[in-house]
């Protein structure tokens, strides 16, 4: 009983909510610093969200080893003219 009330004070659906949304700006360096301190400071005390935090790691992780490199510029113009012309022939 002690046990699960203290999880639930310690547990802020909040910030939890706000974890999930911007994990992936936490992941990649975007956050203000203010913000990612509390984020660290939230991790050391939900086991929730540090386990989500290992799961988009390993996800983000897997998606930059997709086989198929992004398209160069060039490719991405080409294809961008080739879009346009079509719809002003269309
Ligand atoms: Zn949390």
């Amino acid at each position: 009983m002690r046990r699960l009330w203290k999880w639930r004070r310690r547990h802020d659906p909040l910030v939890c909510r706000e974890f999930v949304e911007l994990v992936t700006d936490y992941l990649e360096g975007a956050l203000p610093a203010d913000e990612r301190a509390r984020f660290e400071a939230h991790l050391a005390e939900c086991d929730g969200c540090t386990a989500y935090l290992e799961d988009m790691r390993r996800l983000i992780g897997s998606l930059n080893q997709t086989p198929e490199p992004p398209p160069d510029p060039a490719t991405r113009e080409a294809l961008l003219r080739a879009f346009r012309d079509l719809r002003e022939s269309g």
